[in-house]
């Protein structure tokens, strides 16, 4: 990857961050639930991949952007979990459910704001309506706030199946920390990095985030200090959005002390070059790897995908999502679940899916979202590839689109390429930074009333 401070400065733009395409601002409120549910039923033989999404936090994050709830009242778990079986119940009714899970995640919110038995009545459920996949190469994972777990949860949550961890770390400055109201210090997390491989932990992410209150390049530096020695798997490092007009506790921050846009750059430009120096690997948009971990060998067997939890070995899966909020993808028909507790609860009570919007793919929304997701997974797209597989002609379809794509072949962010008969384009090292802006010539749903994150 080469970093160009002349064109990140020239493609200063906002846009769609592409955990699918359509995004979820085309999902529609006013869509034929009907319609919905009839092609969510459509038979199919995909292996399935589940999320679960657990609103509740015990402590508010002022930069918090997530949809959840803020509670100390650990037995509103209790009822929520019987709601999560409810929903799997109704679910697994409308689809072959014998199908193997090969794929489970839980997001939030903060997950592990549900206690061991919590976890023990959920994945009970999850084996009375679903076929969990046990076989090693399950990949099962769950976002851990590192403030709310302790060595037995953990240790039940292993033996349940779970076998990759994300934590929340954001940054070790604890200054840093007290302007974001999220204090938990580096020893704490090396504790819960060495229980979790002596419990045989297969992969561990940190999630990272610059761009807060009282960060600096030489202040962030010392957190990534911090992050090589506990030598997670995998590295996520997130853009700070400052948006809080729409998210309201992001106006408890310091704003006065927020890095200016240039810090920021300089805090990225830093961190990528100190990652690729201690020997991870740039897999894509925000994500970084070790090259023995499972999405550097995927990235470069040409097997990566991308989701709404980001990149993925796992292709093909129909996604489930479960709990509030959740978004479910089948084959390019999604649902979102109501965002309101108390909505979804009395939906599911009433033995009603809890939908509050959707999308119903068409032809064209598909041949794009291929290539799209192939751009962003692999920074290569074959013609052949899709031509191949939409029946198209691809000059053809996209002569509008590839007459856009000209000023960025001009600033040689991508190339056409030609090998052994087949055609492409494939993305530059100068613009793999940028990949939205190349994406986003090919989104026929760009909007400009909505508010994007910038690209970089
Ligand atoms: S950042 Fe995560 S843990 Fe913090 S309030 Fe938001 S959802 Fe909860």
């Amino acid at each position: 990857m080469i970093w160009d401070d002349a064109l990140i400065a020239k493609y200063d733009l906002s846009g769609p961050r592409y955990t699918s395409y359509p995004t979820a601002p085309q999902f529609d409120v006013n869509i034929d639930k009907v319609a919905l549910i009839t092609n969510m039923m459509a038979p199919s033989r995909a292996p399935l991949s589940l999320y679960f999404h657990i609103p509740f936090c015990a402590n508010l994050c002022y930069y918090c952007a997530c949809n959840k709830i803020v509670t100390k009242q650990y037995d509103k778990g209790s009822d929520y979990v019987e709601l999560l079986g409810e929903e799997m119940r109704l679910r697994s009714l409308m689809l072959d459910n014998r199908r193997e899970v090969t794929q489970l995640h839980f997001g939030g919110g903060t997950p592990t704001f549900l206690n061991t038995q919590h976890f023990r009545i959920l994945f009970a459920h999850l084996h009375d309506n679903f076929n969990l996949q046990q076989d090693g190469r399950q990949d099962f994972s769950i976002e851990i706030d590192p403030r709310e777990i302790d060595e037995d949860k953990l240790a039940e949550l292993v033996s349940l199946g779970i076998n990759r961890i994300s934590l929340g770390v954001q940054d070790f400055d604890p200054k840093v920390q007290q302007s974001i109201h999220r204090v938990q210090s580096y020893d704490l997390v090396k504790a819960l990095v060495n229980n979790a491989r002596e419990l045989g932990i297969q992969s561990i992410n940190f999630d990272l985030i610059y761009g807060l209150p009282f960060q600096s390049v030489s202040g962030f530096k010392k957190t990534l200090d911090d992050v090589i020695r506990l030598s997670p798997d995998r590295i996520s490092l997130f853009n700070y959005a400052h948006l809080p007009n729409r998210f309201r506790s992001q106006k408890r921050l310091p704003e006065e002390h927020l890095p200016p846009a240039k810090e920021k750059l300089a805090i990225l430009k830093m961190s990528i070059n100190y990652l690729l120096d201690s020997g991870y690997e740039y897999i894509g948009m925000d994500h970084f790897a070790k090259p023995q971990d499972a999405l550097t060998k995927a990235r470069d067997a040409g097997l990566l995908h991308r989701n709404f939890q980001g990149y993925t070995t796992h292709s093909g899966t129909d996604l489930l999502a479960f709990g509030v909020s959740g978004i479910s993808n089948i084959n390019g028909v999604y649902m979102q679940n109501l965002l309101e507790l108390n909505a979804y609860k009395e939906s599911i009570e009433n033995g009603q899916l809890a939908i509050a919007k959707g999308y119903i793919s068409n032809n064209d929304d598909r041949i794009r979202h291929d290539v799209i997701m192939t751009l962003l997974s692999q920074f290569q797209l074959s013609f052949d590839f899709i031509e191949k597989k939409h029946k198209i002609k691809f000059v053809e379809y996209f002569s509008d689109e590839l007459a856009r794509l000209e000023p960025i072949l001009a600033d040689n962010m991508v190339q056409y390429f030609s090998s052994q008969g087949r055609n492409g384009i494939r993305v530059t090292e100068r613009g793999r930074l940028l990949i939205r802006c190349v994406c986003m010539v090919f989104d026929k749903h760009l909007n400009s009333a909505i508010q994007y994150s910038k690209v970089i």
